[in-house]
């Protein structure tokens, strides 16, 4: 735990702890190297020319090469249709030297996210959106998580030695974030409350957590008097607002009313530097993961042959 603090509260540094768990997996790709004599390749698929999403692919791509992957970015055009969308996933399913594929969402209005995302093959699932990995980590099995409620569970761990029996409340119950964290803490032992939009008295829903996620996509909605004294706060939220300031600038803020949240909470992850750069290392660490099981796979059924 490093010793930032603000307002009492510990800050929870994702940008060193992403960069240690980038470092984790650049470890374990030297060895995978070493092992097999070639490297895990991760294929990013980008339609159209969504600005934020442009972003995105460029800082996974670049984050891929630093760990000593092989990073393949697809950029089709915003007319690219479902079948070519869907033909590509074919080949890259297929092509045993992509171990990982993820499709950047959202995708144009005429293209079906579901089909897509149930197109690409379980095991390269690396966004961990398939409804086998989803089945999987509902069912405690072995499975591709998704990226954010994984890396939120890296932070909390670098508070809690133990998160057996703590009290977590998450707010949102999206399938990308809120639904497979409820299963991973469940997972880590807490009593698990998930609340949402027709929640009732949410104050005193939250008023009762150690643990704290907040995935809502409301920009400081969770006032700081909220927070049980001491409890530990994962903000997910990234919303844009305007600067105070009438610059017509604006400037990134989470679900949590940071300042005030500080003042209550033990521990709390701040927007931006918390859960965002958490993302990418776990696809990282999940496209290592899926490597590492393909190629587990190809020498079982070499040695039954
Ligand atoms: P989402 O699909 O829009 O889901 C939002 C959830 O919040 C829904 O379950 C909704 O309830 C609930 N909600 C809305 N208003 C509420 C209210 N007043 N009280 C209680 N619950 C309320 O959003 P998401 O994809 O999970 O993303 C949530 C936030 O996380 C966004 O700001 C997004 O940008 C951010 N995010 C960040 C990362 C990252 O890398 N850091 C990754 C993914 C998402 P209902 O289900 O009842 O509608």
């Amino acid at each position: 735990m490093t010793a930032d603090r603000n307002g009492g509260a510990h800050i929870i540094d994702g940008k060193a702890i992403a960069a240690s768990v980038r470092s984790q997996v650049a470890e374990g790709v030297n060895a995978f190297k070493a092992r097999h004599g070639t490297e895990p390749g991760l294929a990013v698929v980008l339609v159209g020319e969504d600005p934020a999403s442009q972003v995105y692919v460029r800082n996974k791509g670049r984050q891929t090469i630093e760990c000593g992957m092989r990073s393949l970015e697809h950029k089709l055009p915003a007319e690219t249709t479902e079948a070519e969308l869907l033909a590509l996933i074919e080949t890259l399913n297929s092509d045993p030297t992509v171990h990982g594929i993820l499709v950047q969402l959202p995708l144009p209005s005429h293209i079906g996210e579901k089909s897509v995302i149930e197109a690409i093959v379980p095991a390269k699932d690396v966004d961990g959106f398939h409804p086998i990995n989803v089945g999987r980590l509902a069912a405690g099995e072995e499975a591709l998580v998704p990226c954010t409620p994984s890396g939120s569970v890296i932070l909390l761990k670098s508070v809690h030695d133990d998160l057996s029996g703590l009290e977590a409340v998450i707010v949102g119950r999206s399938a990308i974030v809120g639904k497979p964290m409820a299963q991973l803490l469940l997972a880590e032992n807490c009593t698990v409350t998930v609340a949402h939009s027709r929640t009732r008295d949410l104050q005193q829903v939250i008023r009762r957590a150690d643990i704290v996620i907040a995935a809502v996509g409301r920009p400081e909605m969770i006032r700081g008097d909220w927070i049980k004294p001491g409890a530990t706060v994962i903000d997910v939220g990234i919303n844009r607002i305007p600067k105070d300031d009438g610059s017509g600038k604006t400037r990134l803020v989470g679900d949590v009313a940071f300042d005030e949240a500080s003042r209550h909470a033990g521990a709390i992850t701040p927007v931006p530097g918390g859960v965002g750069p958490m993302t990418i290392a776990c696809l990282l660490k999940n496209t290592l993961q899926a490597a590492e099981a393909q190629v587990a796979r190809q020498v079982a059924r070499q040695v039954g042959r």
